[in-house]
């Protein structure tokens, strides 16, 4: 987590957020409870920019620009990017939600960034399957961040196959994270 937040990352956050549609009539729902988030009020977002991993971001085509990853109502906000990725710029961001003819759009006018990690930050990122990518839809997975929520949400993919072959195949492993490791035998510090 940084206090100073770039120029530029800011002006990218806002200009390539601006407008992102959030879907149609059923509202926008948590990605972490699944309740109905209250976008009256303004909206707590995880962001993300693939600034390395040129694997991933060519295997998935993933565009070279600030993407949204993961909304949170008022009970599951957080307060920092804990634990940060190398080679991949994260924001916790606090956004507007406009309606207009029942679809729900980004409004980064009055963009506020609660945390921001830089691309060159942070632990090696875990080493994901691509299979793992494509069944989750996730590119989030390629942070510590989501895979430390993953984890703490009890998520069922816990139980199976890809967590536990990131945490064996990755490079280090945070140590928040070696505390939620299913496989005691892959315990490994950094
Ligand atoms: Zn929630």
């Amino acid at each position: 987590m940084t206090d100073s937040v770039p120029e530029t990352v800011r002006d990218a956050l806002v200009s390539d957020l601006h407008g992102e549609s959030l879907g149609t009539d059923t509202g926008v729902k948590c990605d972490f409870c699944g309740s109905l988030v209250d976008i009256t009020s303004s909206v707590q977002y995880e962001a993300l920019h693939l600034t390395d991993l040129d694997g991933v971001k060519n295997a998935l085509g993933v565009p070279d620009m600030w993407l949204l990853d993961g909304v949170r109502c008022g009970d599951c906000e957080i307060e920092a990017i804990e634990p940060e990725t190398d080679g991949i710029e994260e924001a916790l961001l606090v956004v507007s939600v406009a309606e207009a003819n029942g679809v729900y759009s980004v409004d980064t006018t009055d963009l506020e960034i609660v945390s921001f990690s830089p691309g060159d930050e942070g632990y090696y990122p875990p080493v994901v399957p691509l299979q793992a990518f494509l069944e989750q839809v996730d590119v989030g997975m390629a942070r510590w961040h989501r895979i430390r929520e993953l984890l703490e949400f009890g998520d069922e993919i816990v139980t199976t196959n890809p967590i536990k072959q990131i945490l064996s195949n990755s490079l280090e492993i945070p140590s928040s994270i070696a505390a939620f490791d299913p496989d005691p035998a892959s315990d490994q510090a950094h």
